[in-house]
């Protein structure tokens, strides 16, 4: 009996070993696919722009002498964005392999979150100078244990989107409250929001809703750098959409730290 039971065991392990190899195999050749995709991807958000500025700049120095005033500031404004996109997105890129190598680890420190939100805003001034703000923020919210340049950077992503994404003269709206243990903040907007069999693949890298969308061009690297940033900090993060109308909602829930709540005792 012992013998047929280790001959058993011995089948039943080759078997496995057999599902592992296919499976190691599955996976490896996925990691391939996701790889040149990745190249593919970058390489394009790359050569867009740089092809914009090429054609821009050689415009400039073979016609420039002879061509209207109105005419040159386009061009030069052509090179000037083009250049900010491209400096955006290897800024996006190098956040994103930081997080991903670990090299991102966030320094904790307790803030009040209406800081936060006050330095974003101010950071985003230029970007949100067509739409209207709303701000719900009470003041005796607790200090919540984060890293402030992190947290800057995904509330910064979530209202650049909120402006890029909703029409000019609407609202953005930046609320947070107690839930139980955690402190939750939304980012609401009046846009079109988000199809629903996209919210989860929104915070995947280089995903985006409009692939052609090139008025509004962006990397698709914001919101995962969104995610990587909350959850490197005990956070969780997910996106929805309005239901008394149309608009995204972006909701942060991050702990509330029980040395806050001592904290907020002192005080
Ligand atoms: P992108 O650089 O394309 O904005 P993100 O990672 O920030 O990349 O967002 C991914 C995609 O999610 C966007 O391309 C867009 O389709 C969708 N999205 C993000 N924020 C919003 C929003 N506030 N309203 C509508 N769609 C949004």
């Amino acid at each position: 009996l012992f013998d047929a039971l280790a001959d058993q065991a011995a089948l039943a392990i080759e078997r496995i070993q057999l599902v592992a190899d296919v499976d190691r195999a599955r996976l490896a050749a996925e990691a391939d696919r996701l790889r040149s995709a990745l190249l593919t991807s970058i390489s394009h958000d790359l050569k867009t722009p740089l092809a914009a500025i090429m054609g821009a700049a050689g415009t400039l120095r073979d016609y420039s002498g002879s061509m209207p005033e109105g005419d040159r500031t386009d061009l030069l404004s052509t090179v000037v964005d083009e250049s900010e996109r491209l400096n955006r997105f290897i800024a996006n890129l190098l956040d994103m392999t930081r997080i991903e190598s670990g090299a991102t680890a966030p320094t904790a420190s307790f803030h009040y979150i209406d800081d936060i939100v006050g330095t974003a805003l101010r950071r985003a001034g230029k970007i949100l100078a067509r739409h209207k703000t709303a701000i719900d923020i009470p003041a005796d919210l607790p200090m919540l244990k984060l890293d402030p340049v992190l947290f800057e950077q995904v509330l910064f992503n979530l209202i650049d989107n909120a402006a890029k994404y909703a029409p000019q003269g609407s609202t953005v709206m930046i609320r947070a409250w107690i839930d139980g243990g955690a402190v939750t903040l939304q980012v609401i907007d009046e846009g079109p929001g988000i199809p629903g069999g996209d919210l989860e693949r929104i915070f995947d890298s280089f995903y985006r809703v409009q692939k052609t969308d090139h008025v509004r061009a962006g990397t698709g690297l914001g919101l995962s750098i969104c995610k990587g940033f909350v959850e490197a900090m005990g956070g969780t993060i997910c996106a929805g959409n309005r239901t008394d109308r149309s608009g995204a909602i972006f909701t942060i829930s991050m702990p509330i730290p029980t040395e806050a709540r001592n904290v907020e005792g002192l005080t």
